[in-house]
C-alpha cells in the first residue's frame, strides 16, 4: 500500500488535462503527484491538508512578470513574495539578467519556480546604436549562457528598427531561445500599430507575444476594434505565436527623459497624449499633480503606487528615471483578451498573466477566477488559462496538470473568498492564507545555462525548448 506524504483532502479538483472537475482527493509522494482519486484512505498519509470547499488547481503559471529586473527605486526581488502571496507558483521574469534573476532568488525567493528573460534594455544591457548579426548572435547566446530562458525585446526605442527586431526573433528561434516581445519597433509604437508588424518581424519563426491587452487601449482606432483586429492578426498566425494578457488597470513604465526633456519610452508618451499632456518631462510633473500618473516606490518590503507630492518628490530625486504607472488599460480589453476564441473553440490568447510580481498589481487568480463566478469562464477554462496553457507555453511538461508523475505544484482557491487560499511548490507549502511559508527558489533553464544554473548553487530544472508550444514542430 502506498504511503503518501501528504493527502490534499476534499477539495474541487480542476485539472483541464485530464478533465477533472469534481471533488477528489490528491496524493503527494517525494514532490511529485502519485493519485488522484475520489477518496484516498487518509491512514496511508503523513500528513493531511483539509481542502474541503475549495477549488485545486495545477499550480499557478504567471508568464509575464517581474522579479529581476534592473530598477534602482524599488527592489524586483520583492515580486517573488508579492507572486506567492498572489497564488503563483512558477513564473516567467520579462527582463533581467542572469545574475539579478539569480540574486533576487537567493535574497527574496519565496519557493517559486523561476526562469528569467534576458532584458534587451539599449543602453543599460546592450548599446543603443546598431546591432549586427555578431552581435545578436553573442547576446543572444551569453542570455542563455548566464542562465536566463531567453530573451525579451524591449520594443519602442532604437535600435528596435524592423530589421534588427527581425535578426533578434530569428537568431533566437535558431538558438531555440524562447524569445519574447513587448511589441513596437522605431517604425510603430507600443500599440496597434505594433501588432501590424507582427507577421513581417516573425516571417516564419516563432515568438512570445506580451500583454496583448496592453496594445488595446485605443491608441490607434476604437479599443472594440483594436482588440477585434489584434485578435484576428495573432489567430492567423496561429502555431508561431504565444501570447498572454494581463487583468489589471494600472501599466508599468518608465519615466525615464533624455537630456531635453523629451519624454524617452513610447508607453508613457501615448499615456500622456491619452489625455493631452505634453510628452515632456514638465507634461509628466503635470500628471502626476493631477493624480494620472504615478510613480513605483517601496517602503519596508512593500512596493506600491506613490501618488500626489510624494511622486513628485521620487520622481524629481530620481531625475525623472523611476517606474511609472498609469491606469490606462481597459477592463473591456483584458476581458476580450481572456475569453475570445477562434471558430474552433480555442482560446487565442494562450495565458493571462499579471505583468505584476514586483509590481504591485497580481491580479491574475483573482480576476479570473472572478470571470468564472460571472460565467464568462468555466472553472476548467479558468486553470487552463493560469497553468496548463502557460505550461505548454514554456515547455514545463511536468507542470500545468495533475497527472501520476507530475510535479505536485497546486494552487488552492477559496471561492466563497474569491482568493488564493494556499500553494504548493513540489508538494511544499510555500504560502498559506496570505502567509509566504517558502523560500529560495528552483531555476528553470535552457540547456545551454545548466553550467550556470549548477554552478548557483540553487536547485535547477533544465527545460528542453522543443518542448515547448513555442517551438513545437520548428526545424529551421
Ligand atoms: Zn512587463
Amino acid at each position: 500500500m502506498t504511503t503518501f506524504d501528504l493527502i490534499l483532502s476534499g477539495g474541487a479538483v480542476v485539472d483541464p488535462k485530464n478533465g477533472l472537475d469534481g471533488r477528489a482527493d490528491v496524493g503527494i509522494v517525494d514532490g511529485k503527484i502519485e493519485r488522484v482519486e475520489p477518496e484516498l484512505d487518509p491512514t496511508t498519509a503523513s500528513d493531511i491538508i483539509d481542502a474541503s470547499g475549495m477549488w485545486v488547481m495545477p499550480g499557478q503559471i504567471d508568464t509575464h512578470a517581474h522579479v529581476a529586473g534592473l530598477s534602482r527605486n524599488w527592489d524586483p526581488a520583492l515580486g517573488h513574495g508579492m507572486l506567492a502571496r498572489a497564488g503563483t507558483t512558477t513564473v516567467l521574469d520579462m527582463g533581467g539578467t542572469g545574475q539579478t534573476l539569480i540574486d533576487g532568488i537567493k535574497r527574496r525567493g519565496a519557493g517559486l519556480n523561476v526562469a528569467g528573460q534576458f532584458g534587451l534594455i539599449p543602453g543599460l544591457t546592450i548599446p543603443m546604436g546598431d546591432l549586427r548579426p555578431g552581435a545578436v548572435r553573442r547576446i543572444v547566446s551569453d542570455a542563455l549562457r548566464q542562465g536566463c530562458f531567453g530573451v525579451k525585446i524591449l520594443g519602442g526605442y532604437n535600435p528596435f528598427t524592423p530589421e534588427t527586431t527581425a535578426r533578434v526573433i530569428g537568431e533566437s528561434n535558431r538558438q531555440r531561445a524562447y524569445v519574447a516581445f513587448h511589441l513596437g519597433t522605431t517604425e510603430s509604437g507600443s500599440h496597434l500599430g505594433g501588432v501590424r508588424e507582427i507577421p513581417g518581424v516573425v516571417g516564419s519563426g516563432r515568438l512570445h507575444v506580451c500583454h496583448v491587452n496592453s496594445y488595446c487601449r485605443g491608441v490607434v482606432a476604437d479599443s472594440t476594434e483594436e482588440c477585434d483586429e489584434a485578435l484576428s492578426i495573432i489567430e492567423s498566425m496561429r502555431g508561431q505565436l504565444n501570447s498572454e494578457a494581463y487583468h489589471a488597470i494600472q501599466n508599468g513604465t518608465s519615466g525615464r527623459c533624455d537630456s531635453d526633456g523629451a519624454v524617452m519610452a513610447d508607453v508613457p508618451r501615448n499615456c500622456l497624449r491619452l489625455r493631452g499632456y505634453a510628452t515632456t518631462i514638465d507634461g509628466l510633473r503635470q500628471s502626476i499633480r493631477d493624480g494620472y500618473g504615478s510613480v513605483v516606490a517601496q517602503k519596508g518590503g512593500q512596493v506600491y503606487y506613490a501618488r500626489g507630492d510624494e511622486a513628485l518628490n521620487l520622481f524629481d530625486k530620481g531625475r525623472s528615471n523611476v517606474g511609472m504607472s498609469f491606469p490606462v488599460n481597459l477592463p473591456s480589453s483584458a476581458f476580450r483578451m481572456a475569453t475570445a476564441k477562434n471558430d474552433d473553440g480555442e482560446f487565442t490568447i494562450d495565458a493571462v498573466s499579471t505583468d505584476g510580481g514586483s509590481h504591485p498589481r497580481n491580479v491574475a487568480v483573482q480576476s479570473t477566477m472572478a470571470l468564472v463566478q460571472f460565467g464568462a469562464l468555466t472553472r476548467l477554462e479558468m486553470a487552463e488559462k493560469l497553468s496548463l496553457n502557460p505550461a505548454e507555453m514554456m515547455g514545463l511538461t511536468a507542470k500545468g496538470h495533475l497527472t501520476p508523475g507530475a510535479d505536485a505544484d497546486i494552487t488552492v482557491l477559496d471561492p466563497n473568498r474569491n482568493q488564493p487560499d494556499m500553494s504548493l511548490v513540489a508538494g511544499r507549502l510555500i504560502m498559506h492564507k496570505g502567509r509566504i511559508v517558502g523560500s529560495g527558489g528552483t531555476l528553470l533553464v535552457n540547456p545551454i545555462g545548466e553550467h550556470t544554473a549548477k554552478s548557483s548553487g540553487l536547485p535547477y530544472q533544465v527545460v528542453d525548448p522543443m518542448a515547448s508550444k513555442l517551438y513545437a514542430g520548428y526545424a529551421n
